[in-house]
């Protein structure tokens, strides 16, 4: 009787497996497409340095917009994206289309913005992935200094020796290297002095419980004050409401991205950000 059950579990086991593969293939799939029929779109995100609401850089977000929808987060697609390796050509076509809407805000009056974009492991494993970034800047006309890549903790674990050499190289050129969701890995001060990192972004989790949990308080102050001895630049990520803001401020954090200021919208959309004023804080009773 148990054998029986068992032998039940197991094929209920292996058909709910097979679905799960032919899910991911048809996702797989219809990411193929989308790539083909140019069905992704880049939002971007502003980030802000508080005191005077400066925009001075903005983080390109993959979107997937299949005909007649609405556009789908990565949070839905990523991970099957870097599974099936269709990351690196879909990140290669966000590299081009970041560095083209950056080169087109340097025309429209805006030649000190930089742009953030997220980097994928899985590009960074491909051997000439330093001279495809080179050779897109050149395509664009974009200075190296201009590009800020979002690098994760893995990636600052993981076979070390050659991620630092392409590291190297890419800093070499002058692209700036920012750890994104700064602290959730395992990143140790080692680490961040062997690597070239020219910034920190504090995880949205942490910066969440500001106020509330003492241990994620006392971890934002903390990567603040490392970022500082080390001399590295840090920003705040997921900033939703001004007592965040005014917490990071007063303890040396002076840019944040989040949706107190903004959440990531079109190209367009971003254009018209250009003309807010993002200093709310200043005008704050002291
Ligand atoms: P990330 O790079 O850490 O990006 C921040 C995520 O937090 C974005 O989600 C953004 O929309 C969201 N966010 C920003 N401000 C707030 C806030 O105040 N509150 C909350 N709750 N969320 C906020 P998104 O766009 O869904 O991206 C998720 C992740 O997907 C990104 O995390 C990044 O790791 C990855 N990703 C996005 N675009 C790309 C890409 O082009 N290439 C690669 N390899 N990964 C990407
Ligand atoms: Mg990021
Ligand atoms: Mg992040
Ligand atoms: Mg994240």
């Amino acid at each position: 009787h148990a054998k029986e059950m068992g032998r039940g579990n197991f094929q209920f086991f292996t058909a709910a497996l097979n679905q799960a593969v032919q899910r991911r293939l048809d996702v797989s799939q219809r990411l193929r497409q989308a790539l083909a029929h140019d069905e992704f779109i880049l939002h971007y995100q502003p980030q802000v340095k508080m005191e005077s609401g400066i925009i001075f850089s903005a983080e390109a977000l993959l979107r997937w917009q299949p005909p007649g929808t609405e556009p789908i987060s990565c949070g839905d697609f990523i991970a099957n994206a870097e599974e099936s390796g269709l990351i690196v050509p879909i990140g290669e076509w966000v590299l081009r289309q970041a560095c083209r809407q950056l080169k087109a805000w340097h025309a429209a009056g805006h030649p000190q913005l930089k742009m953030a974009v997220n980097l994928s492991p899985r590009q960074l494993e491909q051997a000439n992935f330093c001279s495809l970034v080179g050779q897109i800047l050149d395509e664009e006309g974009l200075p190296a200094t201009a590009l800020e890549l979002e690098i994760t903790e893995s990636i600052l674990m993981q076979r070390s020796e050659y991620n630092l050499a392409m590291l190297n190289q890419l800093s070499d050129m002058g692209i700036q290297l920012s750890v994104d969701d700064f602290g959730t890995g395992y990143s140790s001060l080692a680490y961040l002095q062997r690597f070239p990192v020219h910034s920190l972004k504090i995880d949205q989790s942490f910066v969440r419980d500001i106020g509330t949990d003492q241990n994620d308080t006392a971890l934002v102050t903390a990567i603040i004050a490392m970022a500082a001895s080390l001399q590295l630049e840090v920003i705040a990520e997921g900033v939703e409401t001004l007592p965040q803001a005014e917490f990071l401020m007063a303890h040396g954090c002076a840019a944040a991205q989040g949706f107190y200021y903004s959440k990531a919208v079109r190209a367009d959309a971003f254009s018209a950000l250009f003309g807010d004023t993002f200093a709310c804080t200043m005008q704050r009773p002291r």
